[in-house]
């Protein structure tokens, strides 16, 4: 039954909620030195409520309850807003998902280039589909495995930067990812604070790609919400022919 004044408190209620959570989410951006517009803010918003909708659908997050999706997806994802140095970057999000950390990047950075990656169909038609309705003109989306992606001539090595957040342990990670980036590009992989082992398993794959030691960022979200890591591996000079492997073996044979 429509009971009108349910419906109000619930509006009055989600509109307070986006009113404190855009404040506070302002002053935990300041320690990554950027600040959003009300625009940008608004479009963050409805991307969520697009991941939501389109969730019952395709499975592309564990994640709806608003709050933890504010933190865990979109304060996470412009956690790599300091790697963004200047204006009409490259960017590639490999292994996007529903979008991230792609989608929240290319809102905050409009002049960013950004390439959206994903082997599975439905997903990527699905980031497709979120990036028109935000009117984003910044994003192209690809569906495609890494391991073929980063052998054609229009992607490898031609990336400033290439994000990645749950894609895979860092040793696998390293193959897909550092051939896309140019010499002196970076990679940034999202990781929680299980980071040390992986680094420690990464060390072959390293320098097999020619990259340079890892530097490694450590946060923690806000309202407990856990901690997390961004490492940073830049390389060094271009990556052998060989790498990635053929579809499937970076991860079943690992570098
Ligand atoms: N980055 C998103 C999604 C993580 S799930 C987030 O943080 O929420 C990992 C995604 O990587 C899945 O959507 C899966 O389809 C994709 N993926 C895994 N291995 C891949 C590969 N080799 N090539 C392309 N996409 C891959």
């Amino acid at each position: 039954m429509f009971n009108k004044e349910k419906l109000l408190s619930a509006f009055t209620q989600s509109l307070k909620e986006m009113f404190t959570v855009h404040s506070h989410f302002n002053q935990w951006l300041e320690k990554v030195g950027v600040e959003l517009t009300d625009l940008q803010f608004e479009k963050l918003s409805r991307y969520l409520s697009l991941l939501k909708a389109k969730n019952q659908q395709v499975n592309l997050t564990r994640i709806t309850e608003t709050r933890e999706a504010w933190i865990k997806h979109i304060l996470d994802s412009l956690m790599a807003a300091p790697f963004f140095k200047k204006p009409g970057m490259h960017v590639a999000d490999i292994g996007t998902g529903g979008g991230m950390p792609g989608i929240p990047l290319a809102i905050l950075f409009p002049s960013a280039y950004f390439t959206l990656v994903d082997a599975t169909d439905k997903k990527i038609r699905a980031v497709e589909e979120f990036a028109r309705e935000l009117n984003l003109k910044n994003i192209i989306c690809i569906q495609s495995r890494i391991e073929t992606f980063a052998h054609h001539l229009t992607h490898r090595e031609q990336y400033d930067l290439v994000t990645a957040r749950a894609l895979a342990p860092l040793r696998v990670l390293v193959e897909l990812a550092v051939p896309l980036i140019h010499p002196y590009g970076n990679v940034i992989a999202y990781k929680g604070p299980e980071y040390i082992s992986e680094l420690g398993m990464a060390t072959n794959a390293i320098k097999t790609l020619n990259a340079e030691q890892p530097k490694v960022f450590q946060y923690s979200l806000p309202e407990g919400m856990g901690q997390r890591s961004l490492i940073q591996i830049t390389k060094k000079t271009v990556s052998s022919e060989k790498y990635p492997r053929r579809d499937g073996i970076p991860s079943k044979n690992p570098l």
